[in-house]
């Protein structure tokens, strides 16, 4: 019998542990191969500490290619999935196309940012889902304050100075705690801008923070954000925001230029796409996270409704934790299915929650265990060094600078408003200009680059049009509709 080929769609940390799991299991008598649109894995929970100027950006990354030895990267993203061809169509960064034929498929591709439909919000608001959006944000507070800093209007500079974000989950609470303590930083220590006060407010339509954690957590972040200056608002959301500020639920318009939206995540529309039984927009899967009616297919992490068995009716909630876990088991049942071991179903245990409220500051129950200040501050950090796949050193060495350097107050405007919008379906990628029509005679490829197969396609840069689709060694693989070589 031929080698069994295993496509995981995804390497976060369902699509990543699985690959990892299945190198272990499989000791080279199967083809693994893992299709994302980046050659890293991303440590999201580390993010917010990215937009406050902590951490490095490339610190939250850990290289696929350099840690999966065994699995083939395919960099790209699915955008079709025909189940009884058992073929899964993806494009790739430079508009390219092309196809994986699979036995087992792996379906992790995680989540994207959910959106409200309330007026101005899509326009005006941005995410927090991946690491264009973090880098955006970083360069845009500090923009706001060295704007507000020179401004002789008095209204201009409070309403560039007051970052309004909405979502008090564990995102949401962790950007607005470590976004208060950046922006003092920013402003201290600067004589000539005593008259800036950065204000950080914290809105949400639940009772409290950290709604969906025991409440010992969020009584604990409560506190912290209140005696650092977080105006925290619950029972609050956003009515209707505009270029210049936003009008909340209770009439009060706030003058802002930054509107953080942290209200929640929703599945990737890959799972949606596939036509299966869905549960609140994920993938239904059986406690072996197999798809009924389709042993082959396999769907773990945030775009899996996986039954929770400690909670009979419930299902397993959007966390990292959840998604690690279900990737080994992933991992496991896809080699059972192939005749190696028993299929066992997934079942967790709860171990805690940490979050980093920034400083030394943190809110944590490990095993059940409230843990507040810096205890908390230290459980969290080395909880992170011990989850992260790679690149502790690294992390732990910036955390180290952090602590005795002031923070780098510098932007470098990388990463514009327009290229990372709210509405996305890939956050982990910028969004690139729509540039106007030109010919081939100038070097570069067809009219708009689009590939055609729908709003996953990620527009290739003008940079990557003019270098043309590159030869691929797999025969399934041709040039985009449109890219340049395909007239
Ligand atoms: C800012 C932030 C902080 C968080 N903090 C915590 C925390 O402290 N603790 C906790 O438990 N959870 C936390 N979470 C939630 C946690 O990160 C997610 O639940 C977890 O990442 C889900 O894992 P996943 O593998 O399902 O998806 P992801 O980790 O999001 O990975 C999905 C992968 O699929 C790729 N992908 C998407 N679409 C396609 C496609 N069409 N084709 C190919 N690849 C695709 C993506 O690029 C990505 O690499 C946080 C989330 C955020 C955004």
């Amino acid at each position: 019998m031929s080698r069994p080929r295993i496509v995981i769609v995804g390497a976060g940390f369902a699509g990543y542990r699985t690959a990892r799991t299945l190198e272990r299991l499989s000791q080279g008598k199967a083809d693994i191969t893992l299709l994302n649109p980046t050659d890293y894995f991303l440590y999201l929970p580390l993010l917010p500490q990215v937009a406050a100027g902590i951490l490095e950006p490339r610190r939250v990354t850990v290289s696929l290619t350099g840690t999966l030895r065994h699995t083939r990267l395919v960099l790209g993203e699915a955008d079709e999935i025909d189940l009884d061809a058992r073929t899964v169509r993806y494009a790739d960064p430079e508009g390219g196309v092309g196809t994986l034929t699979y036995d087992r498929l792996v379906l992790a591709a995680g989540s994207v940012n959910k959106l409200l439909p309330i007026p101005g919000v899509a326009e005006h608001a941005h995410g927090f889902r991946g690491l264009p959006e973090a880098l955006y944000l970083r360069d845009h507070v500090t923009r706001q304050v060295e704007l507000a800093a020179g401004s002789d209007d008095p209204e201009d500079c409070r309403s560039r100075c007051t970052f309004v974000v909405v979502g008090a989950g564990y995102t949401g609470t962790e950007v607005a705690a470590q976004g208060q303590l950046f922006t003092d930083q920013l402003v201290r220590g600067q004589p000539r801008w005593e008259g800036v006060r950065p204000r950080w407010m914290l809105l949400d339509v639940a009772e409290r923070v950290l709604p969906e954690m025991d409440e010992r957590l969020s009584t604990t972040a409560d506190r912290v954000l209140r005696q650092r200056g977080v105006d925290v608002r619950m029972g609050t959301s956003v009515q209707e925001a505009t270029p210049t500020g936003v009008l909340l639920t209770d009439g009060e318009f706030v003058g802002t230029r930054t509107l953080v939206w942290c209200v929640g995540v929703r599945p990737d529309p890959l799972a949606e796409s596939l036509g299966l039984p869905m549960e609140r927009g994920r993938l239904l899967v059986e406690p072996t996270l197999q798809v009924p009616g389709r042993p082959e297919l396999f769907a773990c992490g945030d775009a899996a409704a996986v039954p929770d068995l400690t909670k009979p009716g419930s299902y397993t909630p959007m966390t990292a934790q959840h998604a690690w876990r279900q990737g080994r088991v992933a991992a496991l049942n896809v080699a059972a299915s192939l005749g190696r071991g028993e299929p066992r179903p997934y079942r967790h245990s709860d171990l805690g929650f940490v979050v980093d409220l920034g400083g030394v500051k943190a809110a944590a129950n490990p095993l059940g265990i409230p843990l507040a200040g810096p205890v908390a501050g230290a459980v969290t950090r080395g909880y992170h060094l011990a989850a992260m796949p790679g690149n502790r050193v690294r992390v732990a060495a910036d955390w180290l600078l952090d602590a005795v350097l002031p923070r780098q107050g510098v932007q470098l405007g990388l990463v514009r408003s327009w290229s990372v919008p709210l509405d996305t379906d890939s956050p982990e990628l910028t969004k690139a200009p729509s540039a106007p029509a030109r010919s081939a005679a100038d070097g570069h490829g067809g009219a708009s680059g689009s590939t055609g197969t729908g709003g996953k396609t990620p527009e290739p840069t003008g940079a990557a049009r003019g270098r043309g689709t590159p030869e691929r060694t797999d025969t399934s693989h041709k040039p985009a509709p449109g890219a340049e070589g395909d007239s």
